[in-house]
């Protein structure tokens, strides 16, 4: 898969996950400020763009955004919960603005599960409508999956349901919790699994997709906890063809550009035969245990082999091991030289006359803190601590304040 870049369209939603790593900012964009990043995206040569939250579909907005990107010739997706999609009429309207595919979230089939977790009653049937009106309208359908500690033990019968009920779709993506930001920093204890806590699971569930023909992607899940399908992992298929990936968040990180994981090894990873394109172990928020790492003993190139030759990416140009090898040394040996290190890289990405990317205005900070109180209420019913606010404004008075 070429480039993709994510614009964070809103940062407000209507579930309160308690592990969400992007809560409310005060920050807002207008059509303006989302179309500079999506000019600034085909400018790159970029082949998509993934429009997220917080909840995209609460932005009024979304579908002349979705439009812009999509007549600019932008592969055009949506990260949603799916709680809009499952009115007909706008699944319709974003078909008609060129989304091409949708991502819904869901975590788990049993209700009372998907129900804690959302923090709201009622979301799986709309998320169910979502995926049928969404494929209703010519718009391809992938399920999003965040593992957590709630759901770690059951991923395989989230699939089971998929496929009998949904058999339209053909992929699904797993991202290991992130605890490093958000509310999902300050519930680690919560909502943080052990990696063996999902890894008979996991295994059980890729295992059925991959028999039925369908595909799947892992994040943030070291190789060895999905040796058998280490070629779908996130992070491998980025390291192995040099992809970089693109966030504009709409918070004080304003853009970053992913190209160091920040994952750590283990000792034991030096004897692993995996370790040059293994992603390792998510870091930030130091929440998982690097002693839950052991080293695997299978061939790296057949993994290299099996990226490397999926039709499925007709952009990536080096189709052969020898071709891979060399572009890979090379790639080794320019970052051991310092070369596109991540802090140059960011600046690059967003030169000192960028404009900001949204805008905190009075407006904005007043339904935050609106936002904001009512969040603390629901935090406490559901046992959750909220998360720590972090708005400050950068001051070059381009914001609006
Ligand atoms: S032992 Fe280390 S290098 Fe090997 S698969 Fe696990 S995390 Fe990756």
């Amino acid at each position: 898969m070429a480039n993709i870049g994510y614009i964070q369209v809103v940062r407000h939603c209507n579930h309160f996950c308690g592990f969400c790593s992007n809560p409310t900012t005060p920050y807002v964009h207008t059509f303006d400020t989302m179309k500079v990043l999506v000019d600034d995206l085909v400018k790159r040569g970029y082949f998509g763009v993934i429009l997220t939250g917080g909840e995209p579909t609460l932005h009024p907005e979304l579908p002349r955004i979705a439009a812009y990107a999509s007549a600019q010739g932008l592969h055009v997706r949506m990260i949603t919960n799916g709680s809009r999609l499952a009115d007909p009429e706008f699944a319709r309207s974003l078909g008609e603005a060129g989304v091409r595919l949708v991502h819904v979230s869901v975590y788990s089939v049993r209700p009372d599960v998907e129900a804690i977790l959302r923090g709201a009653e009622g979301t799986l049937e709309k998320a169910f409508a979502a995926v049928r009106n969404a494929h209703d309208n010519g718009i391809e359908v992938n399920i999003n999956c965040v593992i957590n500690k709630l759901n770690a033990d059951h991923l395989d019968e989230n699939i089971d349901h998929w496929i009998e009920h949904h058999p339209y779709v053909r992929h699904f993506v797993w991202n290991n919790l992130d605890p490093s930001m958000g509310r999902a920093e300050v519930n680690q204890a919560q909502f943080t699994p052990r990696l063996s806590d999902f890894e008979v699971s996991l295994q059980r569930a890729m295992r059925k997709l991959h028999a039925s023909g369908r595909t799947f992607r892992v994040e943030k899940v070291p190789l060895c906890y999905m040796t058998e399908f280490a070629w779908a992992s996130t992070e491998t298929r980025k390291i192995v063809k040099g992809e970089e990936r693109i966030v504009h968040f709409l918070d004080n990180k304003q853009t970053v550009r992913q190209t160091d994981w920040e994952h750590i090894y283990a000792p034991a990873c030096a004897h692993c035969t995996l370790r040059p394109i293994c992603g390792g172990l998510f870091d930030r928020g130091a929440a998982y245990d690097p002693e839950e790492l052991y080293p695997v003993f299978v061939s790296l190139d057949a993994v290299v082999e099996t990226i490397i030759t999926d039709p499925s990416d007709p952009s990536y140009p080096l189709r052969t091991l020898p071709a891979w090898k060399k572009d890979f040394e090379e790639r080794l040996a320019a970052a051991r030289r310092g070369e596109d290190a991540p802090r140059a890289s960011v600046e690059e990405m967003r030169p000192p006359d960028a404009p900001p990317v949204g805008m905190v205005t009075e407006k904005g900070l007043k339904l935050f803190e609106a936002k904001r109180k009512s969040e603390t209420k629901k935090a406490e019913s559901l046992g959750v601590s909220m998360e720590r606010v972090d708005v400050a404004v950068p001051d070059d008075g381009s914001n609006g304040i």
